[in-house]
């Protein structure tokens, strides 16, 4: 399929497919012809508002419909928006808005800090504008180079880092997800899980929505409650599945979830962290007519550049799962640690050259100047990613470069976790380390601490208490699993927190 604009092709969507459904989240439908208007109103609402040229709009909620109402409004009045998920920290949202700089914040769901310095579209502002009686020409939408959507990441300083996606590189990335290399038949019910904060996301709503498909949102208290999750994924009548491998295996702790339950299911993509061998062959023997396929790719480069369809046959010739092959329009670079380009079968770090690579990091030319470099005069990012590449071309994933890590989907830098970890009252030095499961997936986050001096009678009373402290500071998901105390850290030569020895003693191999 050849897209020249996605905003025109859902526009396109919604004029031939008036009545399908377009979001479905369990208790609430909308239609193709909802979703123009509502994004329709909303353009027109922004554009007399005359915010300035390319600043971005922050859109705050979580799995709803309003949410990919207000990204396509957002794109139609010239404007990125940028994805915050509901389950955010305070200090996340203040970082975004200072680093982000954004006209007009749209809160699907209630903020929880106040936003004074820009102005706030409330939900319930937001039903009255979607709801208006308005004309609307698309005169000004988001195209070429600028900028779709700005989705942030962690960074090493603890700042998050604003990643530019242009509509171009979009482009890119929807085109290969429409090509044949993953028959994404028109139609199909697709799962929305991953938060759009989450790249991953991109990969379920923007082909869905190009290809009169229907969203079929998974709110997140229904994913995060076995019960609930196992009784409503058979009743959803999914056609496609997409999230990470982690996802997959909580859904496979119910033995009922198969191909009886889903008949409709012909297709698992994955992208964001290993999948392992067990997932795979899981998958393979309980949904026999489904189609496995592991992609791979960061934030930077529209989310993801690489991909295979999973069979026996890749399982029995491969000891772990290949991240697959480049997409067409794009070129992999494997190289040594001078910028040197490796030959087959050498592992280097993994550098992505392409029409779908950023044009860097928001308002932050530093940061952008370090990961992101030109090759054969196309932009390129460095992934700090190690692969090695085969003589037919196949990936191979080798882990990070540096101490990043992949908990259950979510991009997890191991400084930002103990910067956090240091801000409690009773830290005097924190690190985090990761613990690898056999298969080299990471299981746990484990605190490493010297505290503070203090009266606890005992382990788990320090740990509450700390925990207590960062409870608006650190988002759920970055929160280690364990704490361990120690008197002092191990340090290096050069007196530096021997990080790779604690993670070698943590993991057995000290
Ligand atoms: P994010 O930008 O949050 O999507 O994270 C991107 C990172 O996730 C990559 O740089 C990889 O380290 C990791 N990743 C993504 N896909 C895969 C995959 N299929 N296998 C292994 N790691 C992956």
């Amino acid at each position: 399929m050849i897209i020249k604009n996605v905003i025109k092709t859902i526009d396109e969507v919604a004029i031939t497919n008036a009545n399908a459904i377009a979001y479905d989240e369990l208790t609430r439908t909308h239609t193709y012809t909802q979703l123009k208007s509502h994004s329709d109103n909303l353009a027109a609402y922004i554009e007399k508002l005359e915010i300035e040229a390319i600043t971005p709009i922050m859109i705050y909620g979580g799995q709803q419909y309003e949410m990919i109402a207000s990204f396509l409004g957002s794109v139609k009045s010239g404007h990125a928006y940028i994805p915050v998920d509901v389950n955010s920290a305070d200090e996340r949202l203040t970082d975004i808005i200072e680093i982000g700089q954004p006209g007009l914040v749209i809160a699907v769901d209630e903020l929880p800090i106040s936003i004074t310095q820009v102005p706030v579209i409330n939900q319930e502002k937001l039903e009255e504008i979607f709801n208006q009686d308005v004309h609307f020409d698309l005169t000004n939408p988001v195209k070429d180079d600028e900028n779709f959507y700005i989705i942030f990441t962690s960074g090493t300083t603890g700042k998050p880092k604003g990643v530019q996606i242009s509509h171009n590189n979009l482009i890119s990335f929807s085109e290969w997800m429409l090509s044949d290399d993953f028959n994404w038949e028109n139609g199909s019910n697709v799962l929305s899980q991953p938060p759009y904060s989450f790249d991953l996301s991109v990969m379920d709503w923007v082909p869905t929505l190009l290809s009169q498909g229907t969203l079929k949102a998974l709110p997140k208290n229904v994913a995060d409650d076995f019960k609930s999750l196992f009784k409503t994924l058979p009743e959803m009548d999914l056609n496609k599945w997409v999230s990470t491998p982690s996802f997959a295996d909580v859904a496979l702790l119910d033995p009922e979830f198969n191909q009886e339950t889903h008949p409709g299911l012909n297709a698992f993509l994955f992208c964001g962290e290993v999948l392992t061998t067990t997932t795979a062959q899981k998958l393979l023997e309980r949904f026999p007519k489904a189609k496995i396929f592991n992609t791979y790719g960061p934030t930077e480069a529209t989310v993801a550049v690489t991909g295979i369809q999973i069979t026996q046959d890749v399982i029995d010739q491969n000891d772990k799962m290949p991240i697959g092959y480049v997409k067409s329009d794009t070129e992999i670079i494997i190289q040594d640690p001078d910028g040197m380009a490796l030959t087959d079968g050498e592992a280097g770090e993994i550098v992505i050259a392409g029409p779908s690579v950023s044009k860097g990091y928001l308002n932050n030319p530093e940061k952008t100047a370090a990961a992101f470099i030109t090759v054969n005069g196309l932009q390129a990012y460095k992934t700090g990613d190690l692969a090695s590449r085969d003589a037919n071309g196949l990936l191979h994933y080798k882990g990070r470069s540096d101490f990043q890590i992949k908990l259950h989907g979510f991009r997890i830098e191991l400084e930002e976790v103990a910067q956090q970890l240091q801000q409690s009252q009773w830290v005097e030095q924190a690190v985090a380390v990761p613990r690898y499961d056999a298969d080299g997936k990471v299981k746990q986050l484990l605190a490493i601490i010297v505290a503070k001096e203090n009266n606890f009678e005992k382990p788990i009373l320090l740990t509450n208490a700390i925990k207590q402290d960062l409870e608006n500071i650190m988002m759920p998901y970055m929160m280690p699993s364990r704490f361990i105390y120690r008197d002092s850290m191990p340090l290096t030569p050069n007196g530096k927190i021997n990080l790779k020895g604690l993670i070698a003693e943590v993991n057995g191999n000290a």
